[in-house]
């Protein structure tokens, strides 16, 4: 239901667990954060408010400059912790957010069973955590090629991963997707108002595409890698 995510030398917990407050008019039903701490990936999540998830950072809070976060709406799989947003694959090496229906999970959660894959939840989410596992090719932005190519329905996703911990990347088909540009620091979300604290400079992800974020840069371009010029848009308007 609502995505926010964060690169730069701020620590990203307080800037996420922010952003997902300002997505909270949407509604949802759990909420959850990754944080890669500079070796792993850490991962918070829990049914219910804000408040629980801001509860369990309190005993155990996640350190790191890169992450990202969700307010989750269920569609499949009840409200639950293990059924929360972000997923992660068996070795936690790739962490994934997601608005939307991945329309063919489970024919995809079959096959990656079939492989020895462990799945954790219910959602039709999590397959694309295994996917991103099962498809490594050493490379991200292709790896994540390969595995929307396998994917049927509408989604906005946001991804990290231990392999290349300097980036983010961010895909939209049918599910809305922004990027806020910052000075030394970017951002994703689902909505404006998430960001609007950080930045008013922002990029509108059109459908098809993905945007490939560091701190200093952001690429757009679609899911074939065919770069895509867009003008950045200035937000003149406050929540
Ligand atoms: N289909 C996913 C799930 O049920 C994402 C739902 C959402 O958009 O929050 O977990």
């Amino acid at each position: 239901c609502g995505i926010v995510g964060y690169i730069g030398p701020k620590q990203a917990q307080e800037i996420l667990l922010e952003g997902l407050s300002k997505l909270e008019y949407r509604g949802y039903d759990s909420a959850g954060l990754a944080v890669y701490n500079g070796e792993t990936i850490g991962v918070q999540k829990s049914k219910g408010r804000l408040s629980e998830l801001e509860a369990r950072l309190k005993s155990r809070s996640l350190p790191g400059n890169l992450g990202i976060g969700h307010t989750r709406w269920a569609t499949h799989g009840k409200p639950s912790d293990e059924n929360s947003h972000p997923h992660v694959d068996q070795e936690q090496r790739f962490a994934v957010v997601h608005n939307g229906i991945i329309e063919n999970y489970l024919e995809l959660k079959e096959e990656l069973q079939a492989k020895g894959r462990v799945f954790t939840s219910e959602t039709d989410t999590e397959v694309i955590a295994h996917l991103l596992a099962d498809l490594w090719d050493g490379d991200l932005v292709s790896t994540v090629q390969k595995v929307v190519a396998r994917l049927e329905g509408a989604y906005a996703l946001g991804i990290i991963s231990e392999h290349e911990p300097d980036k983010m990347v961010a895909v939209r088909l049918a599910s809305p997707l922004i990027v806020g540009v910052g000075k030394g620091e970017n951002f994703i979300a689902s909505d404006i108002p998430a960001i609007l604290k950080h930045t008013r400079d922002i990029y509108v992800v059109e459908d098809g595409e993905m945007a490939v974020i560091t701190r200093d840069d952001v690429q757009l371009m679609k899911m074939d890698g065919t770069p895509v010029q867009r003008d950045m848009l200035h937000v003149d308007w406050d929540v």
